[in-house]
């Protein structure tokens, strides 16, 4: 069958191509996707990549239409998360316990999440129901959030604050929430556009404890008018420069987790690993592949423990990408989140 996606490089250069998807060979899946968010990852290769074009779209909400003879986990009208990295269950690290740490994964072939039908592996694959496919196209991101929050290791009543109030930030701390957080603070660019105004009227309406503008206000000084000493837990979701003021507000002995990526230079900061020692600050990465939390991400979707709807404000079609991207970029509408339908 014939399959039309999107593919995007460097200055909103963003094509539809069309390609040929084979009858699913004994361990593949053909899936039709109903719902692909837009990941930051997107909108990096649509801004910055300067090579060939890439495929667009990873967070993929889909349907089983055809399976391979092997495949017994799904079947056809089967509502399904595809997972963009999947564990391979069978190298070392996978049979130690920690397919965290698997490098021989699954992956989606080179082919856009942002389309209108993907052949994958059976294990990229989570069934899901009672959920319906726009807020699932979640369930990645939040995946990612939801790893964050349990690497920080959140002591129960305590302290955190996530740097960042994108999409993956505001998840973070929502789920810090649910973790037993008693105080969950967050911050964020100042709300001069649509786009980082509606972030931070997210942040008031999901009820976080404080929420900063960085720039218009002191994040140390705000931070230590009510915790003198610092917070327990630092997520960083933001450019890694923002984990100066993690080290900041960071309290004797607390975690600072961070997933927050930049490219050309701004990836490097200076450190004073002494005040690490001393302080016995414990500085921890988050990066969710491969996949792990897929089916907690989705059970708190199932169980509206994350609204989902809060947090997609928009969704388009093929016609409307390159306008929405752009928007996404500029910060000139009011978007928190926007997801692809290709039926649209
Ligand atoms: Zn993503
Ligand atoms: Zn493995």
């Amino acid at each position: 069958m014939e399959s039309k996606g999107l593919y995007g490089k460097k200055y909103l250069d963003i094509q539809e191509r069309k390609r040929e998807i084979a009858s699913p060979d004994e361990n593949h899946v053909i899936v039709k996707v109903h719902a692909c968010g837009v990941c930051g990852t997107d909108i990096n290769f649509v801004k910055d990549w300067e090579e060939d074009f890439m495929p667009l779209g990873h967070e993929i909400a889909a349907e089983v239409i055809e399976t391979g003879k092997n495949v017994k986990n799904v079947k056809a009208g089967d509502s399904v998360i595809v997972e963009d990295c999947t564990m391979c269950g069978v190298c070392r690290d996978c049979k130690s316990g920690h397919p965290e740490f698997c490098r021989n994964m699954y992956n989606m072939e080179d082919q856009p999440g942002m389309g209108q039908y993907l052949s994958v592996n059976f294990n990229c694959l989570n069934r899901f129901d009672g959920i319906d496919y726009v807020s699932a196209s979640l369930t990645e991101p939040l995946a990612v959030s939801l790893t964050s929050v349990l690497n920080a290791e959140i002591p129960l009543g305590g302290s955190v604050i996530v740097l960042g109030p994108g999409p993956l930030g505001l998840m973070s701390a929502k789920v810090a929430r649910l973790q037993g957080a008693g105080f969950v603070g967050i911050t964020g660019l100042p709300g001069d556009n649509p786009r980082e105004k509606a972030r931070l009227d997210l942040a008031e309406k999901w009820g976080f404890d404080l929420v900063l503008e960085t720039g218009k206000n002191d994040i140390e000084g705000e931070v230590k008018k009510i915790f003198p000493d610092g917070v327990d837990r630092v997520i960083v979701s933001s450019p890694p420069e923002s984990l100066y003021d993690a080290f900041k507000i960071i309290h004797f002995g607390g975690i600072i987790t961070f997933y927050g990526l930049h490219f050309g230079g701004k990836n490097v900061i200076r450190a004073d690993i002494n005040d690490m020692i001393f302080r016995k600050i414990t500085l921890k990465p988050t990066f969710a592949e491969p996949a792990i939390n897929f089916p907690v991400a989705i059970n708190l979707l199932k169980e509206g423990l994350l609204p989902a709807g809060d947090i997609i404000t928009h969704t388009f079609g093929f016609g409307e990408a390159r306008e929405t991207m752009e928007a996404v970029i500029e910060g000139s509408q009011p978007i928190v989140k926007a997801v692809m339908l290709p039926g649209k």
